[in-house]
């Protein structure tokens, strides 16, 4: 059975959790090093890195030695959602971090914390997608400032890039599970499959 890890260190665990058990698959959350590696190898088929504050899960991501094993995964592929939060911890660049923030830097965009201001502090949006309709919310919402060529724009929202892919680590500027919109878990369970039929070709 697929397994999907999700970070839980900090922020919005619970709702993506709901997602992906009524998708049918089996989630774990992962604080430290051994929830994500054992001696056998990943313990998690995909993962999810939930909204939350990005400078926070950062630095419990340190505390606990989970910042290296993690970008480790994702950088050899591991397939990997992130959202709002998620996203600034998977970003190259952060134009506007916390004082000693860092980021996994394993997606090749910049992003402009909190970019959208106050205007738009929390808003729920019937967003265009590439990949159809979607409907999502907006906190305190980062944008994609600068994206490299390797990266695919999925939607953007009031003139800014608010959601990327590269290869199988896509990043949303948004929640789509506080509205429980499927559409971006779906795909990451494709990009699992997606995964484990290449990995069966190769074998
Ligand atoms: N502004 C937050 C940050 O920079 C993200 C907000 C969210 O995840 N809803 O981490």
């Amino acid at each position: 059975m697929t397994t999907v890890g999700i970070l839980a260190l900090q922020g919005g665990v619970r709702e993506h959790e709901l997602v992906l058990e009524g998708l049918g698959v089996r989630v774990v959350q992962v604080r430290t090093p051994s929830d994500l590696v054992g001696p056998d190898g990943l313990r998690v088929d995909g993962l999810v890195l939930p909204g939350g504050e990005s400078s926070t899960i950062d630095r419990l991501l340190r505390m606990f030695g989970t910042f290296d094993p993690l970008r480790d995964a994702i950088a050899g592929g591991l397939p990997t959602l992130g959202t709002c939060a998620g996203l600034v911890l998977l970003a190259d660049e952060v134009l506007d971090p916390a004082p000693g923030q860092q980021s996994l830097r394993v997606l090749d965009v910049a992003v402009r914390r909190n970019a959208f201001g106050p205007q738009v502090d929390s808003a729920e949006v019937d967003l265009p997608t590439v990949d159809g309709p979607a409907k999502v919310a907006f906190i305190r919402a980062p944008m994609v400032t600068r994206q490299g060529v390797a990266v695919q724009v999925l939607a953007t929202h009031l003139g800014g890039v608010v959601a990327v892919r590269q290869g199988c680590v896509s990043g949303l500027a948004f929640h789509p599970e506080l509205t429980g919109e499927t559409l971006f878990h779906r795909r990451l369970l494709d990009d699992i499959d997606q995964r484990t039929a290449d990995a069966t070709t190769a074998a």
